[in-house]
């Protein structure tokens, strides 16, 4: 991993829910990279803890405690992030929830309140903080989910919101931060982090996602972190509002 090109150098990225799982393998990816990484997410011992990881492999990275939904974390995100570097190149929208499992029909109000709240407002609200800081040639990266192409079963509400980070991107986000700042969107399939772990630990549920995809196996977030590390850079300079599906073959869309 030391080894790999540095199309970060130099560069600021914010990932937001990146202490562990997926967000935490886009930060060290880019990281690693070159960039210098602001981490953050719920509790204070996570942010350490992830800083710390990260520093030890050699990374430069500011850890700001930063619930998604709460104003006043986005705003110190933001700020610390412009107090320390300076600017802000990559912004990635990373964080969910998934608070119920139940039919659409039948699912509670404040639940619909946080999936919206968490998966689509705060991604939002986000970018709304961090455009004023975003120069020419800056990228925004929202993760998204396989499920938002089918929103279906025990995640079909959670599917629908990411079902919106696709509209989002494409146009919408894509056409109103043009021509300075790229807003592209990764799909990803099934990664055995701890908020898939009640579906990925099931060994039957888990064999039938398996051969769902065509390289019959898993995601992991190093297939994630590359995607959106291709998807921030210069690489991909000409291309915006697209969704890349990281999902190892799994039936998404033409
Ligand atoms: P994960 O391993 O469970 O990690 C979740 C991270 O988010 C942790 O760092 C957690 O730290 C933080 N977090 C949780 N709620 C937060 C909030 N409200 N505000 C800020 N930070 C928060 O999850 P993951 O699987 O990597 O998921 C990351 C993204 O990938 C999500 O958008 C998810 O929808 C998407 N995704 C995942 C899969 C999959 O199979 N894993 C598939 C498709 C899409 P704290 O507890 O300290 O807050």
């Amino acid at each position: 991993m030391e080894k790999m090109g540095k199309r970060f150098q130099g560069k600021v990225a914010i990932v937001t829910a990146s202490t562990m799982g997926i967000g935490y393998g886009i930060a060290e990816r880019l990281g690693l990279e070159g960039a210098s990484v602001v981490i953050s997410s719920r509790k204070q011992k996570n942010v350490d803890e992830a800083a710390e990881k990260l520093r030890a492999r050699g990374i430069e990275v500011l850890g700001v405690v930063c619930h998604v939904s709460n104003e006043q974390h986005r705003k110190q995100l933001i700020d610390q992030t412009i107090q320390k570097y300076g600017r802000i190149d990559v912004v990635v929208s990373n964080a969910a929830a998934n608070p119920s499992v139940d039919a659409i029909l039948e699912t509670k109000e404040s639940a619909l309140d946080k999936l919206w709240e968490i998966n689509v407002k705060a991604a939002i609200l986000i970018l709304k903080d961090a455009a004023p800081h975003m120069q020419k040639g800056s990228s925004v990266v929202l993760i998204s989910s396989i499920a938002g192409y089918q929103p279906q079963g025990s995640m079909a509400m959670y599917g629908v919101t990411k079902t919106a980070l696709l509209g989002l991107t494409k146009v919408a986000l894509a056409s109103e931060m043009a021509p300075n700042t790229r807003v592209n969107c990764v799909a990803p399939g099934f990664v055995p982090t701890h908020f898939a772990s009640y579906i990925t630990s099931n060994k039957a549920i888990r064999g039938a996602i398996e051969e769902r995809t065509l390289l019959n196996r898993l995601g992991t977030t190093e297939d994630m972190a590359a995607a959106t590390a291709f998807l921030a850079s210069d690489d991909a300079s000409y291309i915006t509002g697209e969704t890349l599906v990281v999902a190892g073959g799994t039936p998404s869309r033409l």
